[in-house]
């Protein structure tokens, strides 16, 4: 047995509070590759947590059996922090309350902190520019001093992922299907499978890291960052990690029904990923081909009201359908209280709120296109 667990301390925030990650690491410390996967970061997204709950004892297994040829780092619960806001008996965990970020964003930029530091180390060797990286990146984020919970909660989720070969941020949406959001270049390198294996119904690339900085961009896009602001160097830098942001459907889609061939999923997807032995058997034919986050078709209330749906997730839907209506519950004449909100994009409906009151501008469907929408080319991904 290899299995180990951690216990990271978080920044104390209040006298008589303590807070504090466990990390769970199979197989051998330093072995490669390496997969690190956390869930619900987002803290209100269970799901992500039930997945992890049922693929552990498949990892202890494998260890027993010395199949892990890597190094497995899980976190089981990404976030204490927000798993813990329970206001008036309802659970909020998206945003700190302290700085009023959102969990999942503005994580620290490790491409920009360290460019300058690896330009002169960088060799013609992409294997050892790999590493001269990755043991730069690990000295940096140990040298940016958290000053809060939040930071020390964000600096040691991302030490512990960015040195990974692969690295998975589990979620959910609200009421939702099963989606992916992937780096490009990520995609590229096994992305694709991932996307069969775990069933995406809607895959979101993107090439950028810039904006949002999400986990899972902040890991997976230093590799493409480095490698444009390092290009007049000439040397090669390859991308080293297959980083993504798997949505396991919606906020109450916590059953085992779900979750038992969720973690399948993942244990075939680390099998093919080559940190366990084994044979994962062939990669299923994906449920969707992938589409740029601009093909992301997002509709915004425009105004307040009971909201219902006439499209749920998982439907195909054409330019003009109704997707959902806004009641005015106050006007007069019922009969004329609806306002109908129309989705502008064919495509596949993946994600929808789970609140039913509206209020105006609030993102009340996602829909995945197959080619990019004029009227959201210069809109950002990840609006909430
Ligand atoms: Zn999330």
């Amino acid at each position: 047995m290899t299995r180990s667990a951690e216990r990271i301390d978080l920044i104390c925030t209040s006298p008589g509070t303590d807070r504090y990650l466990t990390v769970q690491r199979y197989g051998t410390p330093g072995a490669r590759p390496k997969a690190y996967l956390q869930a619900a970061i987002h803290a209100d997204e269970i799901p992500a947590m039930m997945a992890l709950h049922h693929l552990r004892p498949m990892l202890d297994a494998a260890d027993k059996a010395g199949q892990i040829k890597g190094e497995i780092v899980v976190v089981p619960v990404a976030n204490p922090v927000g798993l813990a806001q329970n206001l008036a008996g309802y659970h909020l965990g998206r945003f700190d309350l302290i700085s009023r970020e959102n969990f999942n964003r503005n994580f620290l930029d490790v491409a920009t902190g360290i460019a300058e530091q690896v330009r002169p180390l960088l060799t013609d060797d992409a294997t050892r520019n790999v590493e001269i990286i990755r043991e730069a990146a690990l000295a940096w984020i140990d040298a940016q001093g958290p000053r809060n919970e939040n930071e020390s909660l964000k600096f040691t989720l991302l030490k512990l992922a960015i040195d990974a070969d692969t690295s998975l941020d589990l979620h959910c949406a609200g009421e939702a299907s099963m989606h992916l959001f992937i780096h490009e270049d990520c995609f590229n390198e096994g992305g694709a499978d991932l996307s069969a294996q775990i069933g995406s119904i809607a895959t979101l690339v993107s090439k950028h890291s810039s904006g949002a900085r999400a986990f899972s961009q902040a890991v997976g896009a230093i590799w493409a960052d480095l490698r444009e602001k390092l290009a007049d160097t000439g040397k090669p830098i390859p991308t080293a990690c297959m980083s993504a942001t798997v949505e396991y459907r919606g906020r109450t889609d916590v059953t085992d029904a779900f979750a038992k061939p969720d973690a399948e999923n993942l244990f075939k997807v680390l099998q093919r990923r080559g940190v366990i032995a084994g044979d994962p058997g062939p990669v299923p034919a994906p449920l969707c081909t992938p589409a740029p986050v601009s093909a992301m078709e997002v509709g915004y209330a425009p105004k307040t009201g009971v909201l219902t749906y006439h499209k749920n997730p998982g439907d195909v839907v054409k330019a003009g359908d109704v997707i959902c209506e806004i009641i005015d519950p106050m006007a007069e004449d019922q009969t004329k209280a609806r306002t109908p909100v129309k989705t502008l994009a064919d495509g596949v409906m993946f994600g929808r709120r789970p609140d039913r009151v509206a209020r105006p501008g609030m993102v009340i469907f996602r829909i995945a296109s197959d080619k990019p929408l004029p009227h959201r080319l210069n809109r950002p991904a990840l609006d909430d």
